[in-house]
């Protein structure tokens, strides 16, 4: 049944030596490319912030997807929206249109338009939202990306008049948008990049958190500006207070478009609907992802200024999956659990507990800590092991937790984590460093 019967004979899973876990690790090392180095837990069920293994064990979710969970695992709203829509319909194809998808794209459209100072309603319903505001859906954040990029790219020939062929797109060092070749073109990791040239050209790379080099960097054939409103692959990183509304003073004032990536800084992470709500910025276009998908379906978005979204016309971009019936009703499930801010209100109070707790362990394990609502960078001390050995000793005790570079450690739970267990999670960390 395994492959090839002469090559591969044994069924891991039937192996009496070994145990459920190391069963499924054994199949999936043989089977699946290794793109990932997996921690060694092997999930069969989760609810809320609570993971278990197939072994039986229980942990405590505090990476959340790297927040395509904020709203926790199987969210009762948006399995119940999910379901629904599983018994009608789940997919036409843009050739149509189905009765989610105006609707979806209306709502979020009314998400965003909330997050703008300027906009005349203050509604995300539907119906009233701001028509100063369009959505594109799309499905993985990578496509979202590649879609803004798109959209920047063709709004400048032809409504700002740069020459054919010669835009350029500022971008941050230590970025993370995404797996396509011209996303990695960008990257300045090299495990991102390496061998995967010729690179997609027209990106100019300054520092993040430096909003004169963004200035410095715009010329006459700059389109965009695209950046991580808090970076988070790069172990979030907040940047100085007020380079947002520098970097959005700059691209209004020079005719830029500012492209906020937040596929993982958005929808309720930091304590804001969006990141960029915490500076009062709007950008041009809000590049949404993960959360968006509620944990069930891969759903993104870019969402922004008609005067950007209306340059692209019928055959000019699209995506089979994007907008389909599922994605829109689980799309509208999770801006619907965003409409009264308190998924917001949650992150933040949670985040200034988290906050408080991880700046205790500073100089006792940890030589830094990086925090935006329930979102948290923090780095160990090297002596004490990386990341990763870190987070090995944290899975056997329970807790679910990423190392990202080196040994820096990601903490992102989902929204809905109880107070206690949070704290609970602080304490396992708190003992692994003292006791390493
Ligand atoms: C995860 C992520 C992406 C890419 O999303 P995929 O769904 O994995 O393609 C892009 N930008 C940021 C900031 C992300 O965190």
């Amino acid at each position: 049944m395994l492959g090839d019967p002469t090559t591969r004979t044994a069924d891991p899973t039937l192996d009496p030596t070994l145990d459920p876990t190391a069963a499924q690790i054994t199949l999936a090392e043989r089977y699946a490319a290794h793109n990932y180095h997996p921690l060694p837990v092997v999930a069969a069920e989760a609810e809320g912030a609570w993971v278990t293994g197939v072994d039986g064990r229980r942990y405590l979710d505090c990476l959340a997807g790297y927040s395509a969970l904020n709203f926790g695992h199987r969210h009762p709203a948006i399995l119940a929206a999910a379901r629904e829509q599983l018994d009608r319909l789940t997919l036409i194809s843009r050739a149509f249109h189905h009765d989610q998808f105006g609707a979806f794209c209306a709502e979020l459209a009314g998400l965003v338009a909330a997050s703008n100072p300027m906009s005349s309603t203050g509604s995300v319903t539907g119906a009233e939202a701001s028509p100063g505001v369009m959505v594109l859906p799309m499905n993985t954040g990578a496509e979202a990306v590649e879609t803004a990029l798109k959209l920047a790219r063709k709004w400048g020939y032809e409504r700002k008049g740069v020459p054919d062929g010669q835009a350029t797109i500022v971008v941050a060092a230590g970025n993370f948008h995404g797996r396509t070749i011209t996303i990695v073109s960008f990257s300045d990791d090299p495990d991102a990049r390496d061998h995967y040239g010729p690179y997609t050209s027209g990106f100019v790379t300054v520092p993040y958190g430096d909003a004169g080099a963004v200035a410095d960097a715009i010329d006459d054939t700059t389109v965009a500006v695209l950046i991580e409103p808090v970076q988070g692959e790069a172990g979030v990183i907040v940047p100085p207070e007020g380079y947002l509304r520098e970097v959005r003073r700059t691209c209004t004032e020079r005719g830029v478009l500012l492209l906020a990536d937040e596929i993982q800084a958005g929808l309720g992470r930091t304590g804001t609907t969006f990141a960029c709500d915490r500076e009062g910025v709007v950008p041009d276009l809000y590049i949404l992802g993960k959360a968006l998908g509620g944990g069930v379906v891969p759903v993104s978005a870019v969402a922004g200024s008609p005067d950007v979204l209306s340059v692209v016309r019928p055959g000019q971009h699209g995506s089979t999956f994007g907008g389909n019936p599922l994605a829109c009703a689980v799309g509208r499930a999770v801006v619907g659990l965003l409409t009264d801010g308190s998924y917001q209100r949650r992150a933040a109070a949670l985040g200034t507990v988290l906050t408080e707790r991880l700046n205790a362990l500073l100089g006792k394990g940890l030589v830094g800590v990086r925090t935006a609502g329930l979102w948290a960078g923090i780095d160990v001390d090297p002596a004490l092991g990386t990341g990763r050995d870190i987070c090995s000793t944290l899975a056997e005790r329970g807790v679910l937790a990423k190392d990202t570079h080196g040994s820096t450690i990601r903490l992102a739970p989902p929204l809905v984590i109880e107070q206690a267990d949070l704290e609970w999670a602080v304490d396992q960390l708190a003992d692994v460093l003292a006791t390493r």
